[in-house]
């Protein structure tokens, strides 16, 4: 399958890894949007959000831990921003899900 973040996974293509177990990856994203920007992805390839369901939701709530402990390591002990872009309107560039973890500056709402 030609996908990019499948490829960091199985290490076909670098990354800056920051956490990795039996279920998730979690890696520097290539253009930061703020001091800290991680991608924590699941290994099963998902092509998004819109295709979370019975069979796979669990890894998405393994995910939401992993991002609470990455986020205490990188010292974002006054917040953080968890965004998930879903399909082309979202702005969704890589089709395996990905939830951008972001701290360490202050944010906009609803965008920013
Ligand atoms: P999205 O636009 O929500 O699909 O997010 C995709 C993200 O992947 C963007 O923030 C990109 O900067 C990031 N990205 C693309 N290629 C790489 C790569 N090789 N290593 C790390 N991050 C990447
Ligand atoms: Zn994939």
């Amino acid at each position: 399958m030609d996908c990019l973040f499948c490829k960091i996974i199985n290490g076909e293509i670098p990354s800056n890894k920051v956490y990795e177990d039996e279920l998730v990856y979690a890696f520097r994203d290539i253009e930061p949007q703020a001091p800290t920007h991680i991608l924590i992805i699941p290994k099963q390839h998902i092509k998004s959000a819109a295709e979370i369901d019975e069979s796979n939701s669990a890894v998405v709530a393994h995910i939401f831990e992993v991002a609470a402990k990455i986020a205490k390591q990188e010292g974002l002990d006054d917040g953080f921003r968890i965004v998930n872009n879903c399909g082309d309107i979202a702005g969704q560039t890589v089709k395996h899900l990905h939830f951008h973890l972001m701290g360490g500056r202050e944010f906009g709402w609803p965008a920013g």
